[in-house]
This record gives structure tokens, C-alpha cells and sequence, in this order.
């Protein structure tokens, strides 16, 4: 298809091969054709032009000018609302922009819309939004597929090209685990490479911000533009940000392959030891040299991550009252009972079940048995990967433990959900970058992602080893 690149969308723009109006009129055309995925929970056509029109104006040095992007709906954005995905912000317009999305608009690009999610980014699936699920757009012809979650609207919007990339937020795999199952490359960089500031909190010692795009080249050039520092947000790190699209080197010749012994874990699908058999091949045949390393604590990250980010997310979410922001319950009895019914009314099932774990672990009895622990853990997962880095370059590994799964499927099971996290939760607790590229397909033809890991802000090395897989995909 036609304009589904940001590298090559950018030569037509520069040699007037096309003007951003015509190109952006392409994707609102696109969108409409494609309401039923309900990947935009947001679009104004209006505003699309009117930002073209604005455009007009903008240096042509501007790497994205022009570009048409879409956004998670946790990132503020002053033009457009911003919900989370829930009904307690549906009635929310932020004041400001956010850190990210603001940098994307000095740089020149288009906001398309705002793209679905989990509600509050809770969840694999996209199914708890409660603006409706998004469709994989990758799904067979007689089944629904979700698109994977919680930034299954900006995966699925870039699988169909109703975009040339998107923002994303990764708290436990957000955006490798959509980008998997759609079939996209799905970047989680280093914690505190890119602010957080303007994104609605969810669980804040885990939340990064992160892009998809259709090649590894597009999600190279957004990252560099997304990142940096930023004194408004305490975690933000005031690191070099090198220019990871062109220091891209694919050549895997002495590259050290770390192959984690723990990632065999019973219940993963044939098909997926199948294609991570054939990238280690692939890696090997290049010149690299596979390793097998041991991150000992890997079987504690899923639980680890099941206390932590629900204590957070229950602190966080405690400022959603009725009374500064959002949907309010009608209530003229109490303001206790305001509160409570505002609370029942405006979050979801799966965010009340989180705050009420969340509340659970951080209760004074409980404290030490659980929130003091897990974070005793993450710290030792966190040393796992810190000593495997000793002995590679890099860590490749599966994205996810199965392709896209049906609508509704695991929807009465939240532990069958949770699972679906096993890959990339570890990389979360332990803050370190993440990438899922595309790679083989399941028995039936379903997308597949392997996900390659480094060290803190090193980022240029899963670009570059996943280039290579890019390159050979087979
Ligand atoms: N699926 C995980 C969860 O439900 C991760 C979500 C995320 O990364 N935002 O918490």
C-alpha cells in the first residue's frame, strides 16, 4: 500500500510529490473506510485540516512535518479530550499538552485522533474501554480478534494504515504485546527516557512512553523525537539522546545473543518456540553468537508485577472524586456518597478490581507481606538482567506466549489475561528497553513478534538487531 511509511511518505512531501493536505485527506478517508475497528475513539476532520492548513507555514526541516500520527487517549492533548479510556474522564479536556505529544507537534506532525485503550491502561485486549473494543485488523475473515492491549487502538491503527505511527504507553508490555499480536514494531524505551508529564498516571514507577510504526526505521526516527529531558517530570534522565535512525547498523557479525533458559515455559505454543528457533538461526547465520543466560527470578515477575502496579494504580486513581475533574455522580445527600457512587459509576470492573488489590497490598497488615516484598523482588529481577548483560549484547526472546486471541476469550479469567504478560513484564520491573518486531506467523497465518531487550538506554541495539530481523524476516 501506498503512504504506509514514514521514510518514504517524507521524500514524496519534500520533492511536492504530494501536499500534506492531499496525504492527510488519504488517511481521513482510510479512517472513515475503516470506522469498525474502532481504533480512533477521537477524530475531527476539521481539525485535521485546519492543522494542515497551519502547517503550511512550518520549516520543510521539520523531520515530521506533515506526518500523520496517532495518539494513545492517556496522553493529553489541549485540541482534543483526553479519557483514558474510561467514563469517570469522558467529560475531560486538559489544559495543556502533553511532554511527548507536544514535542511531536514542534516537529511538525498531524494528530489524526486520539486512539482507543484499556481503560486506564489496564489490560492485554483493548476490551475494557469503555468506548467499545477495537479489532484487530489483522483478524481472519469469520472471527474477531482483539488487537492486543492496553494500546491496542495505536497498533491496530498502524496495522491498517490509518496512520504512519503512533504514540503508545508500555506499564507491563502495552505496547509489545498490541504490536505483536497486529503485527507492527512496537518500542518500549529505557524508564525516564521520555517524560511522563501530561500522561495519565497509572502505575508511575512503571509507566514509559514509547512509539509504533510499520519498520523499525520509522520507530527509530518518533523515539528520537519523543525523547529527552524533562525537569517537570522527578524520573525524567538528562541522558545524550543519540540519533538512533542514523546509527542504524544491522551487521549482527560478533553481537552476543543472550537466549533466557527461564523463558521455556510450559504453556507457550509450538508455533511460538517454532519462530524463536528460526530467529535464533537467523541471528547466527549473520555471525552472531547465541548465549544462554539465566535470569533466575523470572517466575516471580508476573506476581511482582500484580502487587506493584495495582499499589500504585489504587494511589493514583484516588484522585478521581467527582469534585476536581471528570464525571460526577448526582447525588444531593452526603459527599461520602458523592464520592462513592461518582467511584461506582465511572470506573470499570477491571480498574475497581485494581484499586481494590492495590488497596489490599498497602494496607497496614498487609504492607510488608506484600508491597515490601515485590519490590524486594523487582530489585532482584532487576540484578538478573543487570548480570546477564555481563555475557550479551542482547536478550531475544518471544513477545508474547500466543498470536491474537478472540474478543471475549479470556475475559472471565483476569489470571488467563494476566499470563499474557509473561515476556514482558520482567523488562518493565526492570526498566530496561524493549522491542517487539514482527516476525513469522502463526498455523494460521496470524502476525508473531519476537521481543529483543538491552541495557538501560541503549536503545540503539534492539533498533539494530531488529533491523536485522526486519531485514530477514522469512
Ligand atoms: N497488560 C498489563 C496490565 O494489564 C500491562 C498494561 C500496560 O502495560 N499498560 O497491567
Amino acid at each position: 500500500m501506498e503512504f504506509n511509511t514514514i521514510t518514504d511518505t517524507r521524500k514524496k512531501i519534500l520533492s511536492k510529490k504530494i501536499s500534506i493536505l492531499e496525504l492527510n485527506q488519504i488517511f481521513i478517508n482510510r479512517i472513515k473506510d475503516q470506522k469498525k475497528i474502532n481504533a480512533y475513539i477521537f477524530f475531527d476532520e476539521d481539525l485535521i485540516v485546519k492543522r494542515c492548513k497551519q502547517l503550511e507555514k512550518f520549516n520543510d526541516d521539520l523531520i515530521l512535518k506533515g506526518i500523520p500520527l496517532g495518539i494513545k487517549d492517556l496522553f493529553c492533548t489541549i485540541d482534543m479530550p483526553t479519557t483514558a479510556g474510561s467514563k469517570i474522564l469522558s467529560n475531560f479536556k486538559p489544559t495543556y499538552e502533553s511532554f511527548v505529544s507536544n514535542k511531536l507537534l514542534k516537529k511538525g506532525s498531524v494528530f489524526l485522533g486520539k486512539t482507543n485503550l484499556d481503560e486506564f491502561a489496564m489490560g492485554s485486549s483493548t476490551t475494557t474501554s469503555f468506548f467499545g473494543n477495537t479489532i484487530n485488523p489483522k483478524s481472519p475473515p469469520k472471527k474477531k480478534l482483539v488487537p492486543g492491549g492496553s494500546s491496542g487502538g495505536s497498533a491496530a491503527a498502524v496495522a491498517a494504515n490509518l496512520c504512519l505511527g503512533a504514540t503508545g504507553t508500555d506499564t507491563g508490555g502495552s505496547i509489545r504485546q498490541p504490536a505483536s499480536f497486529c503485527g507492527v514494531v512496537g518500542v518500549k524505551p529505557t524508564y525516564g527516557l521520555c517524560s511522563r508529564w501530561g500522561i495519565v498516571a497509572f502505575a508511575s514507577s512503571l509507566d514509559q512512553a514509547g512509539v509504533f510504526a510499520n519498520n523499525v526505521y520509522d520507530t527509530a526516527i518518533l523515539l528520537k523525537e519523543i525523547a529527552g529531558y524533562d525537569s517537570n517530570d522527578s524520573t525524567s534522565a538528562n541522558v545524550n539522546i543519540p540519533n538512533y535512525f542514523q546509527k542504524l547498523n544491522y551487521n549482527m557479525s560478533g553481537k552476543v545473543i543472550g537466549i533466557p533458559e527461564e523463558y521455556n515455559l510450559p504453556g507457550i505454543s509450538d508455533e511460538i518456540n517454532e519462530v524463536w528457533e528460526k530467529a535464533k538461526k537467523i541471528y547466527e547465520k549473520g555471525g552472531a553468537k547465541l548465549k544462554k543466560i539465566s535470569l533466575p527470578h523470572t517466575k516471580y515477575a508476573l506476581p511482582t508485577y500484580y502487587i506493584i502496579a495495582p499499589a500504585e494504580a489504587s494511589s493514583n486513581l484516588a484522585r478521581y472524586d467527582g469534585v476536581k475533574y471528570g464525571h460526577r455522580a448526582n447525588v444531593d445527600t452526603s459527599l461520602d456518597e458523592m464520592y462513592e457512587l461518582t467511584r461506582s459509576e465511572g470506573f470499570g470492573k477491571e480498574v475497581k478490581r485494581r484499586i481494590l488489590i492495590g488497596t489490599y497490598v498497602l494496607s497496614a497488615g498487609y504492607y510488608d507481606a506484600y508491597y515490601l516484598k515485590a519490590q524486594k523482588v523487582r530489585k532482584l529481577i532487576a540484578n538478573d538482567f543487570a548480570n546477564a548483560f555481563k555475557e550479551c549484547d542482547v536478550i531475544l526472546t518471544p513477545t508474547t506466549p500466543g498470536p491474537a486471541f478472540g474478543i471475549g476469550e479470556k475475559e472471565d479469567d483476569p489470571i488467563k489475561m494476566y499470563l499474557n504478560d509473561i515476556f514482558t513484564v520482567p523488562a518493565s520491573l526492570a526498566g530496561i528497553p524493549g522491542i517487539s518486531v514482527p516476525f513469522g506467523e502463526s498455523k494460521d497465518g496470524l502476525p508473531l513478534g519476537i521481543q529483543l531487550l538491552s541495557k538501560h538506554f541503549d536503545e540503539q541495539s534492539i533498533f539494530d538487531a531488529g533491523l536485522y530481523l526486519e531485514k530477514n524476516y522469512e
